[in-house]
């Protein structure tokens, strides 16, 4: 049975779509594999799927719907996915098929060529993925799901390269846009970056095997060292025999990794270059606070995701922080097929107020994003029905004002609140008595930049704020988007 997912709240999010992990050289790598990809379940609930290798037994993959909790911890499942080398992949699904997805387009993906077979799973999204699914079939290609992934692996299939690694290699320099694979074949691990680093990467060790995760609390999980994250731009070919090979196939350009992984997708106790996502967050809270303060009696996080920046605030500010709003974590397993009543009853099936707490009180609320603006009104009717005196919204990212097309489901632009209105405008919509979003320069100043933003080359990818995209989303330009005009 699939998941509820078409949860309101969780409409109200940008939401990573993917998460990938690998493993070589570990006994019952499909245990480690599902350990690794349950920690990454954040990034994608729809469809999980698992490859392993083994010499008796060959290539074996299971691909399943809903958490992995409910599959991969399956007897009967994990059986059937012996050896010491696997990949797995998470998957949220993405907004053209949401709630339409068939098993087919559930990664990894496989691959038979004439030196044997590869497997391969990715995270983000390839820009020019229609163009190359158009020339691929008009030259015979034979496509089994609508995935990105899918053209690499014919990609390969048309390569001369001698041997499955080479195929990679020359396959992925026709392809642009942000994307960290993990790609296996019988005897190697292979982990690939996008040349800008977008989507993150990381490699892990645990005795005398190998991981690959998009983050490091999955590689917690298994119990492996944090070794160094792939490099932008940077191919590792792993195996039992020779260890961890780099290869750097494409040209060396400036990094340019999602902020937005620091504000929201990665999990708080993942290191992200070089700094805890944890500690960034808290100090996005500090920027707000110096950057927006308000008279308040009470800072209270929007759960779970805004909870270190309101710590931050309230350090900064002095003002206490409390529990105002309580998180129900069980409600997605408990409403499985929702009914349409309780389908109205939106955000209240995940947060409540603490009633008790916000009477009469001058409440800031913080939260990590507005994205459509509708859960952030809810919020407020919430405390404001539990008899809150006023209500300041402070926001632990700039103002969402463009799609991305790197990887994550974000609503067209006019679906964006701050695509259409001025912050007054927005602070007015949703009700409350002040909205401040953090700056950017804020911002890069919380992840590490302290002179703030380079707007002549930018340390990282913030197009969803800024509207500057670092790879021009070339199909999305072919069916009308209209980049922001050159200032
Ligand atoms: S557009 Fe936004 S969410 Fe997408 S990769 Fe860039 S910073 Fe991340």
């Amino acid at each position: 049975m699939r998941p509820f997912l078409a949860h309101p709240f969780d409409h109200d999010k940008l939401h990573e779509e993917c998460g990938v992990f690998g493993v070589i050289g570990m006994a019952d790598a499909s245990s480690f594999v599902a350990l690794g990809l349950h920690a990454l379940q954040h990034r994608g609930q729809e469809a999980g799927g698992i490859v392993t290798y083994e010499a008796e037994a060959g290539f074996c993959s299971a691909r399943r719907f809903g958490y992995v909790r409910d599959n991969f911890t399956k007897a009967d499942v994990m059986a059937t996915l012996p050896g010491t080398i696997g990949i797995g992949h998470v998957r949220y699904s993405t907004a053209g098929s949401k709630g339409a997805t068939a098993i087919r387009d559930v990664q990894p993906f496989f691959g038979e060529f004439s030196m044997g077979g590869s497997a391969i799973a990715h995270n983000g999204n390839i820009t020019n993925a229609t163009a190359l699914r158009r020339e691929l079939i008009e030259r015979g290609s034979i496509f089994q799901s609508s995935s990105d992934s899918e053209c690499i692996i014919h990609l390969m299939a048309r390569s001369m390269g001698r041997n499955i690694p080479d195929r990679m290699e020359e396959a992925l320099r026709k392809v642009e846009g942000a994307f960290s694979i993990v790609a296996m074949t019988r005897t190697k691990l292979m982990g690939v970056r996008d040349p800008l680093g977008v989507r993150p990467l990381v490699l892990g060790k645990l005795g005398d095997g190998w991981a690959l995760s998009s983050e490091t609390c999955a590689l917690d999980i298994i119990g492996a060292e944090f070794v160094r994250e792939i490099e932008p731009g940077e191919m590792v070919v792993i195996s039992e025999k020779d260890g961890v090979q780099s290869h750097f196939p494409f040209r060396r350009m400036k990094s340019r990794g999602c902020i937005f992984e620091h504000v929201y997708f990665s999990r708080p106790d993942s290191i992200l270059g070089g700094r805890s996502v944890y500690e960034t967050r808290r100090q996005i809270g500090v920027e707000l606070a110096r950057e927006a303060p308000v008279e308040a009696d009470l800072v209270c996080p929007v759960p779970d995701s805004g909870t270190p920046a309101a710590i931050g605030y309230s350090q900064e500010s002095g003002i206490p922080y409390a529990m105002g709003i309580i998180r129900n974590q069980y409600m997605g397993r408990t409403f499985i097929e929702p009914t349409e009543q309780i389908r109205n009853m939106g955000v209240r099936l995940k947060l409540n107020v603490n009633r008790a707490l916000i009477k009469g009180k001058r409440v800031i609320l913080v939260d990590d994003s507005v994205v459509r603006g509708t859960t952030s009104r809810k919020i407020k009717d919430m405390i404001l029905d539990a008899g809150a005196a006023e209500v300041h919204f402070r926001i632990a990212s700039p103002p969402t004002a463009w799609p991305c097309f790197y990887g994550v489901d974000t609503p067209e632009r006019s679906k964006l609140l701050a695509a259409t209105m001025s912050e007054e405008e927005m602070r007015d919509w949703i009700g409350v008595d002040s909205l401040k979003f953090v700056s950017l320069d804020g911002l890069y100043r919380a992840a590490g930049v302290a002179k703030g933003r380079d707007n002549k080359s930018p340390q990282y990818c913030d197009a969803c704020f800024s509207g500057e995209y670092p790879v021009a989303p070339s199909d999305m330009i072919e069916k009308g988007f209209e980049m922001k005009a050159a200032e």
